[in-house]
């Protein structure tokens, strides 16, 4: 279905960076085909974008989208305790259909706010997870963190990994499979040297959460005397492959290590401030080191939402506090975190350019984004889901006016299930 967006205030994010008054036209493909003035193409789908702006979509480099089931849920925690007695519990009590539904609700949150790309671990339903980005139309790359504590062993990690891999073949092209470890101190040396080695063999991204806590960075220095980033760098983990969750605790050499290696930090300044974890990335310092510097929520149960526009403020705004300094980071940078750096790691479209397929955002110039002296700063301090009108992720529309088609019924469905989960959990317990 070829579609005409007219008259929109185009953020292109190409090269130049350039934002051009335009209609843009798309091919039945989903291909921005041509972006101009007064394109006069007969299109199934005109959308008027003459009081809107146009721009790619969010990517949401760090994630557990299924884990919308338990926003709100052992609020007020601290990460390990969080963790330890209210999520992990839960967690290996998980059905599919419970993952499924965490899933739908908290892809149709990130489309409504503007994402149309996310990187996702997590430890359970993993097809189904695929299956709700299919059904709802976004990108999504899915790993499942793998972890050899306890009972779990290596072989059975991967065993899943391998599942991971093969399911994303069956699923649609917005579905790619990446591996994960969950963290250093759930995950042996060995299982993270064999995962990346996989990954490496497969060409797919590895994902790991590193460094978040102080905890984890004292723990690593007394077990094996470097730091977290280190480890890994030791088990030659770091290149640009490679997604670096939180990597908050670290040293200026692990800095450097991160930009030589030009490994992705995925940036998760709201959750880190939720739990309280005492350090924000140094994103400044990774960016001039070299590394290739996103954003994300992690998961809804931490955050407590997944709105990438209220986490690109986070971000410009603690680095401005963490540095005394309010021109650190120019707010372009900021929007190239949550775009097109985002899409270079995912390898997913994040600017509009012709020839491009179409993952792109139509947002209503509602009063929190008047007047225009700048746009850019408009959308990362004053934007808010409610101005997202249309989202159009691989060149299909996923939001329409606001609303994801059939949005009520699948919502309702899915908070059956979410209910269902914790009644029987709750009754287990009693
Ligand atoms: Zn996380």
């Amino acid at each position: 279905m070829a579609t005409l967006i007219k008259n929109g205030t185009v953020v292109t994010q190409n090269a130049k960076r350039e934002i051009v008054k335009a209609d843009i036209l798309l091919s039945d493909e989903g291909v921005v085909e041509e972006i101009g003035k007064d394109i006069d193409e007969k299109a199934e789908l005109v959308i008027d974008a003459s009081n809107h702006i146009v721009m790619p979509g969010l990517i949401n480099t760090h994630t557990h989208i299924a884990m919308t089931l338990f926003r709100g849920y052992g609020e007020g925690l601290p990460l390990h305790d969080w963790l330890g007695k209210k999520i992990w519990p839960a967690e290996a009590k998980l059905t599919p259909e419970v993952v499924k539904a965490g899933a739908v609700v908290g892809i149709i949150e990130a489309l409504k706010s503007g994402t149309t790309a996310f990187n996702e671990m997590y430890i359970a339903g993993m097809k189904e997870i695929m299956d709700a980005a299919d059904e709802l139309n976004i990108r999504a790359v899915i790993s499942r963190g793998m972890f050899d504590v306890g009972e779990h062993t290596i072989d059975e990690q991967m065993d899943h990994t391998y599942e991971v891999i093969e399911e994303a073949k069956k699923h649609s092209e917005l579905v790619q499979a990446a591996i994960s470890c969950h963290a250093p101190y759930t995950a042996s040396s060995e299982l993270i040297a064999k995962a990346k080695e996989l990954a490496r063999k497969e060409n797919l991204l590895f994902h790991i959460h590193v460094a978040e806590t102080r905890h984890d960075v004292v723990s690593m220095i007394k077990q094996r005397g470097v730091g977290c980033i280190e480890y890994l760098y030791n088990l030659g983990v770091l290149d640009d492959k490679t997604v670096l969750a939180h990597a908050s605790w670290v040293s200026t050499r692990e800095i450097r290590l991160v930009g030589q290696a030009h490994a992705t930090v995925s940036h998760n300044p709201i959750s880190n401030l939720k739990l309280a974890t005492g350090s924000i990335a140094h994103i400044y310092e990774y960016e001039k080191a070299g590394a290739n510097v996103t954003l994300g929520t992690d998961g809804a149960a931490s955050n407590n939402s997944l709105n990438m526009f209220e986490t690109m403020k986070f971000a410009a705004l603690l680095q401005k506090h963490k540095y005394w300094k309010a021109d650190i980071l120019p707010d372009q940078r900021i929007l190239d975190f949550a775009t097109v750096n985002g899409g270079k790691v995912l390898g997913v479209p994040a600017s509009i350019e012709v020839g491009k397929k179409a993952d792109i955002i139509v947002v209503k110039k509602t009063p929190n984004l008047l007047p225009e002296h700048n746009i850019i700063a408009n959308l990362i301090y004053a934007s808010s889901p409610v101005s997202v009108e249309w989202s159009i992720a691989n060149g299909k529309v996923s939001v329409e006016e606001r609303k994801v088609p059939n949005e009520e019924v699948l919502l309702e469905k899915a908070l059956n299930e979410i209910n269902l989960f914790f009644e029987q959990l709750n009754a287990e317990k009693a």
